[in-house]
């Protein structure tokens, strides 16, 4: 079984990338951030909690993230591979996520970084704001998630070379040049 993070900071292509994935390959797919934003549109009590979290920019507590990763997956699996997008956004998540697959007798097989400068996710996630629908796609939540992911999100690159699992993929150009070579990557897990 495949178990691919794909990784990058807000903007970055992680949701379109992961749907080609989706596509190409039949792995299940898991973003953390649909989910929570389901939730919202639900109503549900775990929406309403997300919610004042993901409107400041700000991210939803390690321990109730690892809880709804755990049965996202468990409804999705066992399968043929997994796309974890949006997750781990910390290193205690990566720790979790671990921990989880290896209950499960699985492992990450690598994590897929995409990397985009500072300056083109803000113009992307800009642009996609006027159309999104999604609060928090807004200039000043925006800089808030793009400090949060340096904070928080982005030493998870040194965890993961660590690990022997990180893999580096150039996120700026056409969208069908990227996902080439995300499949060379994929291709040879
Ligand atoms: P995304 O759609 O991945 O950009 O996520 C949108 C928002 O959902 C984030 O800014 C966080 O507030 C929240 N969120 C999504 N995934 C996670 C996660 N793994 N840990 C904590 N918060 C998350």
């Amino acid at each position: 079984m495949i178990n691919i993070v794909i990784f990058g900071a807000p903007g970055s292509g992680k949701g379109t990338q992961s749907d080609k994935i989706v596509d190409k390959y039949g792995f299940k797919h898991i973003s953390t951030g649909d989910v929570l934003r389901e939730e919202i549109k639900k109503g549900t009590p775990l929406g309403a909690t997300a919610k004042q979290y993901i409107d400041q920019g700000q991210l939803i507590p390690d321990s109730l993230m690892v809880d709804i990763l755990a049965s996202v997956y468990d409804s999705l699996c066992p399968c043929e591979g997994v796309i974890f997008d949006g997750f781990p956004r910390t290193i205690a998540q990566a720790e979790s996520l671990e921990a989880l697959l290896q209950e499960r007798g699985s492992q990450v097989s690598a994590m897929i970084d995409l990397d985009v400068p500072d300056a083109l996710l803000v113009e992307r996630l800009v642009n996609r704001g006027k159309t999104s629908g999604r609060a928090d796609d807004n200039e000043a939540t925006i800089m808030k998630r793009l400090d949060v992911y340096y904070k928080q999100t982005a030493p998870l690159i040194e965890w993961y070379k660590n690990e022997g699992k990180y893999r580096h993929v150039h996120g700026v150009g056409e969208i069908d040049q990227i996902f080439t070579d995300i499949c060379a990557v994929i291709d040879k897990l």
